[in-house]
């Protein structure tokens, strides 16, 4: 994990899945569903619009994410031996996660089984050299599709929350 990617959290299964329904800030209509690169969700308010020129969007700020639909998986749970279900946080992380897992709105607690899996991102080696340092670079591709090389002496340390070794990273 890197310092772009934040710290993984199970998703939010109290999160509303209707697309019904008006804005609770302005009361105007909600816009279409659209879905983001990394294959989240979202619907924003129909009178928020985008300006170009400012870069910022005008109007109602409203935006409600939805639940992205879990994915059944061909797997089952090492711990308890249910299916998994593959789910995508809002941050475009993706999870395997077991189904007897159950979120209880009322209590705000998870129950049943407990089984997570992250998905992270893969490395590859590269035939290029670190224009820093000279070591070999590498190519990162984050579990949200982003890809960047970066140098392979490079390393993230979980219990520092910083990096360490030559900090060069190019963003593709
Ligand atoms: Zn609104
Ligand atoms: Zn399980
Ligand atoms: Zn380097």
């Amino acid at each position: 994990m890197y310092p772009d990617e934040p710290i993984p959290m199970p998703p939010e299964p109290g999160e509303v899945a209707d697309t019904e329904g008006s804005c609770p800030k302005c009361g105007a209509p909600l816009g279409e569903v659209v879905e983001t690169k990394s294959g989240k969700k979202l619907q924003r308010c129909s009178t928020s619009s985008w300006n170009p020129e400012t870069k910022e969007s005008e109007g109602c700020d409203y935006v409600r994410w939805l639940t992205v639909a879990p994915k059944e998986l061909d797997e089952v749970c090492p711990k308890c031996g249910a299916k998994l279900v593959l789910i995508t946080s809002r941050f475009g992380k993706k999870a395997k996660r077991c189904t007897e897992n159950k979120w209880d709105p009322k209590t705000k607690q998870a129950s049943g089984c407990d089984f997570i899996e992250w998905m992270n991102g893969k490395t590859e080696e590269l035939d290029e050299d670190c224009p820093k340092c000279g070591e070999k670079l590498v190519m990162y591709t984050s579990a949200a599709g982003k890809q960047m090389k970066k140098c392979s002496t490079n390393k993230w340390d979980p219990k520092t929350k910083s990096a360490t070794g030559c900090d060069f990273i190019e963003w593709i």
